[in-house]
C-alpha cells in the first residue's frame, strides 16, 4: 500500500485532493537532449522514466552524492502516465488526460534526460546503444523500462479495439481505457465477458476491478440483478486463464465469494486467444478443445511480457526479465546493474506500490556498491492492489513474497483489509494519484514507510 498514517499526520496534506488533481507541472524543464553525437558517460544511467525510473533517479539525486548530469534518464516517451488511474477512467470516474504529465516536466533539471529509446545493452563494456545509433556509458546501470503490452497476442484484438463501433475494449492502454466506460454505458442488454490472460500481467487485480465497476453501473441502472440473474437484461462472465480469482488465498476466497453472490459466471483456465466479430475463442489447458462464446460486450486483457531489447540481452533470465537478486535488486551476473519495477525478475505482483518498496532498497544498495561495500538492504516482495469491488468500496490487498499478507492498516489499526471499505476507496481515487505526482515520481514517497528523503 501507499500510506503510512503516522507519517501522514506530520505532513501538510491538502484538504481537497480533488483540487490538487489538476495540479500544474511542478518541475521546470530538465536538460532535454536529442543526443549529442558520439559517446557520453554518466555515473548512473537509468533506463525508463516510468514509475520506477523516476522514483529511483530522484532518490539517487536526493542522496546528495551526484552533480549536474551525473545521472541520466533514458526514455523515448513524450508522456508519463499514472497507469493505476486507468481503472478509474474505465469506471467513468476520471479522464485519461488528467492522469498524465509531459515526461520532461517530471525530471529534475539536475538529471540528464535522453528522450530516445534504448536498443541494446553491452554490459561487458558498460554501455547502452540508443535508437539513434549513439552509445552512452555508465558506472552503474538501472534497468526499468516496464513491460510490453501485446495486443497482438489475441487474434483480431487490435482491429476490434480500433473499431469505435465495436463493444470490445481494454483498460491496458491510454488509447483504449476510456472506451471501456463508453461501452459499459452503451450496453443495455446481452452478455458481457471480462477476460484475464494466463501469465504475468501488471496489476493482476485490474481485470476484475473493471468488471466490478461495470456490474455496479448496470446494477444502479436496473440492468443487472445480482440476486436474480436469470431476469437480468445483462449477464456477466469472468473468463480467466488462471485457476482462481487472485493469487493470494486470503483475498481470492473473498473475491470468489463476491463472484458467486453477485451471480457472475466463472470460466477458469480459459485463456482468450481470438476475437472475431461477436465470438471470443479461449484456449484450454492439457490439450482440451478450444471454447467459443458469443458476447455483446468484451473487456480484454492481453498478454504482457518483457520488451524484446531486454529479453534478447545478456541481462535477461530465461523468462526475459532482468535477472536480479530477489532481495537486493542487484544483477546476478553484472554487479553494477540493477533493476526494479515491471521489467525486473523480482517475483512479486507487478505494481507501482511494489516500486515504492523496491526503489529505496535499490538506491541504498547501489550507493553502497559505489563505495565498494556489500549491499545490505533487502526487499521483502511487498506489493499492493487496491481492488475496487463497487463504486465507493475498495478491498486493499497488501502482501509480500509467498502471497503472505502484509497489511498496513491491519498492523496499525487492527482492521481486516479483505473487507472492502470506503476509506480505502478515497485512497485509491484521490490520495494515490495525488501522492504519486507530488511525491512518488519526485523520489519522496516510500509507500508504507510514508514520506522519505
Ligand atoms: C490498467 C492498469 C492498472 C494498474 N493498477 C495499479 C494499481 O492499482 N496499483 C499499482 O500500484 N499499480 C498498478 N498498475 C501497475 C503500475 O502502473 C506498474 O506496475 C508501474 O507503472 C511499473 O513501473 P515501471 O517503471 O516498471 O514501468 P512503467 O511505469 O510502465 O514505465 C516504463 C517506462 O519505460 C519506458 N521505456 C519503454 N521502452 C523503453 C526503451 N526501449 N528505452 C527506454 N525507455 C523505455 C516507457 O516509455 C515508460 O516510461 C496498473 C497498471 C495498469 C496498466
Amino acid at each position: 500500500m501507499f500510506l503510512n498514517a503516522g507519517n501522514l499526520a506530520g505532513r501538510a496534506v491538502p484538504r481537497a485532493f480533488a483540487k490538487t488533481l489538476a495540479f500544474p507541472a511542478i518541475r521546470t524543464l530538465a536538460t532535454v537532449s536529442p543526443i549529442n553525437p558520439g559517446s557520453r558517460g554518466h555515473k548512473v544511467v537509468v533506463i525508463g522514466g516510468g514509475s520506477a525510473g523516476l522514483a529511483i533517479s530522484h532518490q539517487l539525486l536526493h542522496s546528495g552524492k551526484f552533480s549536474q548530469d551525473d545521472i541520466a534518464v533514458v526514455d523515448p516517451a513524450e508522456w508519463h502516465h499514472y497507469q493505476p488511474g486507468w481503472t478509474l477512467v474505465a469506471g467513468g470516474l476520471k479522464t485519461k488526460e488528467e492522469l498524465r504529465r509531459r515526461l520532461e516536466t517530471l525530471v529534475d533539471p539536475k538529471l540528464k534526460l535522453y528522450n530516445v529509446g534504448v536498443n541494446a545493452f553491452a554490459p561487458e563494456e558498460n554501455s547502452v546503444s540508443l535508437s539513434n545509433g549513439d552509445k552512452i556509458s555508465y558506472e552503474q546501470l538501472v534497468v526499468a523500462p516496464g513491460v510490453s503490452v501485446d495486443f497482438g497476442s489475441v487474434k483480431g484484438l487490435p482491429e476490434a479495439l480500433e473499431d469505435a463501433s465495436s463493444l470490445v475494449s481494454s483498460v491496458y492502454g491510454f488509447n483504449y481505457c476510456d472506451k471501456v466506460f463508453r461501452n459499459v454505458d452503451q450496453l443495455k442488454k446481452g452478455t458481457a465477458i471480462f477476460t484475464q490472460p494466463a501469465g504475468v500481467i501488471k496489476c493482476a487485480g485490474a481485470p476484475q476491478k473493471v468488471m466490478w465497476l461495470a456490474l455496479d453501473h448496470w446494477k444502479q441502472a436496473g440492468l443487472y440483478k445480482p440476486q436474480n440473474v436469470s431476469e437480468s437484461p445483462i449477464k456477466i462472465t469472468f473468463a480467466t486463464g488462471l485457476g482462481g480469482m487472485f493469487a493470494v488465498p486470503k483475498y481470492s476466497s473473498v473475491l470468489e465469494g463476491f463472484r458467486k453472490e453477485r451471480g457472475i459466471e466463472g470460466l477458469f483456465q480459459h485463456d482468450l486467444v481470438a476475437v472475431d466479430g461477436n465470438t471470443a475463442t479461449f484456449a484450454r489447458p492439457d490439450g482440451q478443445e478450444q471454447v467459443t462464446r458469443k458476447f455483446d460486450l468484451l473487456h480484454v486483457v492481453p498478454k504482457m511480457g518483457p520488451h524484446a531489447f531486454v529479453k534478447n540481452s545478456a541481462l535477461a533470465n530465461e523468462a526475459g526479465y532482468v535477472d536480479v537478486d530477489d532481495g537486493t535488486t542487484q544483477h546476478k551476473k553484472y554487479p553494477n546493474v540493477w533493476s526494479a519495477g515491471d521489467a525486473s525478475s523480482l517475483p512479486t505482483s507487478k505494481t507501482a506500490a511494489a516500486v515504492t518498496a523496491e526503489a529505496p532498497v535499490l538506491v541504498r544498495n547501489l550507493l553502497l556498491a559505489r563505495d565498494g561495500k556489500q549491499p545490505d538492504a533487502v526487499y521483502d516482495g511487498y506489493t499492493s492492489c487496491p481492488l475496487l469491488t463497487e463504486y465507493g468500496k475498495v478491498l486493499l490487498a497488501e502482501f509480500k513474497y509467498g502471497g503472505v499478507p502484509k497489511e498496513t492498516f491491519g498492523d496499525l489499526l487492527g482492521v481486516d483489509q479483505a473487507e472492502p471499505r470506503r476509506a480505502f476507496y478515497h485512497l485509491k481515487k484521490s490520495f494515490f494519484p495525488w501522492v504519486y505526482f507530488n511525491s512518488m515520481v519526485k523520489g519522496t514517497w516510500g509507500g508504507p514507510k510514508g514520506w522519505i528523503n
